[in-house]
């Protein structure tokens, strides 16, 4: 057996070990089927409860209204960026836009094709370290949706509070903590998620979205970018990606054994809070975000030098530590701790690091 080594890469990343076993061993014949999950047609019966079953723990999971449909797309968390405002901005109407990192503003770029965006808010100022508070959002009560996106992967921020956008309802992309603390759905009309992150390999989106938006797409749209084609045909209009999708009904059987997203949120504190405490204890590294917005998925801090980055990234990946190096509109170092990232991975993060900071500080 080759050893793994601690990915702390951004996505696609970490997958829980026990998944990856389970996929192993069933990969060449799936139990009772004598046929590869690789080879099965997306129309049978095995298939079928694969997808089923992933949208039955989804909505256990997060205990989703009957008013809202699970679909799972392809294009990822990018082309909803498009697909959002095709289906939910009339042509020429208005949305509110809350740019809290590199990701919203792609996803405002689209929009700007249909409608008049608006930027709500923006920390773009200070280098998106921080999410805006509620009184800092400037919303159009006409605004046919206010979106957001709820943990800044690059940046490594997070928002702590569900913004409270009257009656205009919230899209949101949800893309790198989707599925890691508790979500309250109702407060959102379009939740979507490229899976990379915390709930499959690359190749399937997540999309949650309310009846009524599904009402909005305009006549004579394009069937593949139309949500009522995907949430009339149970994702199954066109053959979808049926190895993601079972490697996501495996994640997903391991998050409901994991206790569900309460218990995978107070875990995911404790993870986050081993780093973020030898960050605050140490004057020698230099966190991103400030404390009230700091992400528990994506942990982003600066050394002294970009020289000393560089060899302290050269020094864990000599530990077995992979994707470490921060995203250039940060530097400095990210640590992603997704769901399925052990908490040893960290303590050993930690221990390295004060290491580092003795010998180099
Ligand atoms: C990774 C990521 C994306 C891009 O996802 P793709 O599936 O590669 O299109 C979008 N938004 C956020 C917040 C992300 O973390």
């Amino acid at each position: 057996m080759t050893t793994r080594i601690y990915n702390f890469a951004a996505g696609p990343a970490v997958l829980p070990l026990s998944v990856l076993e389970e996929a192993q061993r069933d990969l060449v014949a799936l139990p009772g089927v004598g046929m590869s999950v690789l080879e099965i047609s997306h129309r049978s019966k095995t298939f079928d409860e694969i997808i089923q079953g992933a949208e039955a723990d989804i909505r256990k999971l997060a205990n989703i209204p009957d008013n809202y449909h699970v679909l799972f797309l392809q294009g990822g968390a990018s082309l909803q960026f498009s697909m959002a405002p095709m289906n939910i901005l009339p042509a020429g109407g208005k949305a509110d836009y809350i740019i809290t990192g590199s990701w919203s503003k792609k996803a405002m770029k689209e929009a700007q094709k249909i409608g008049q965006i608006t930027v709500a808010a923006s920390t773009e100022a200070e280098n998106f370290a921080r999410i805006p508070g509620q009184h800092e959002l400037k919303l159009d009560p006409e605004a046919a949706y206010v979106h957001v996106t709820t943990n800044n992967t690059i940046f490594g921020t997070e928002w702590k509070y569900d913004p409270d956008t009257g009656a205009v309802p919230m899209v949101a992309d949800a893309s790198s903590d989707i599925f890691s603390r508790p979500l309250d759905v109702t407060k959102y009309g379009l939740i979507y998620a490229g899976a990379q992150k915390n709930l499959a390999p690359a190749g399937v989106t997540l999309v949650i979205i309310r009846d009524d938006l599904l009402a909005r797409s305009p006549k004579g749209m394009h069937t593949m970018l139309d949500y009522n084609t995907h949430a009339k045909e149970k994702s199954l209009y066109n053959t979808p990606p049926v190895f993601p999708i079972y490697i996501m009904r495996l994640v997903l059987k391991w998050l409901v054994g994991a206790g569900g997203l309460e218990a995978i949120g107070r875990r995911n504190e404790e993870k986050a809070k081993l780093l973020y405490d030898a960050i605050d204890a140490s004057g020698f590294y230099r966190p991103h975000a400030k404390p009230d917005s700091r992400s528990l998925m994506n942990v982003t801090f600066r050394l002294p030098s970009e020289d000393l980055e560089k060899e302290f990234v050269a020094e864990a990946s000599k530990a077995g530590m992979s994707g470490l190096k921060g995203h250039r509109s940060v530097g400095g170092i990210r640590a992603s701790i997704y769901n399925a990232f052990p908490r040893e991975g960290i303590e050993a993060l930690v221990s390295i690091m004060k290491e580092f900071e003795r010998t180099r500080g």
